[in-house]
């Protein structure tokens, strides 16, 4: 799923370090608020704890309520591809999301200036 995704992990003292692909990530030792297994994310903004399933569930939800309006089965849509990180977690998430949906990736190629 688009976050990163996680490889490994340790215990240091009281905190857990959880690597990632490309990023460490260092939380306090805490449960997910949903299931009770080790959470692997905390959300300052929501103070909420996620283990790695209920964060990917809770990321897809997000993304499908942020799809406006709402794509049908069967619709082609194009997607604004960059090629940065923003963009390629966009397309891998609608990918995952919209089961049926045909995504074309679109590049602008502005040339040389
Ligand atoms: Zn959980």
């Amino acid at each position: 799923m688009g976050a990163s995704e996680v490889c490994g992990g340790g215990v240091q003292g009281s905190r857990r370090t959880v690597w990632a692909k490309r990023q460490v990530i260092i939380v306090p030792e805490m449960l997910c608020g949903k299931c009770s297994r080790d959470a692997i994310i905390y959300r300052k903004h929501s103070g909420e704890a996620l283990c790695r399933e209920h964060f990917v569930e809770d990321f897809e939800t997000n993304v499908k309520r942020a799809v406006e309006p709402p794509i049908v089965k069967g619709e082609r849509v194009a997607v604004a591809f960059s090629g940065g990180k923003d963009s390629s977690v966009l397309l891998y998430a609608l990918n995952e999301v919209l089961k049926g949906v045909e995504l074309i990736a679109v590049t602008i190629d502005e040339g040389r200036v």
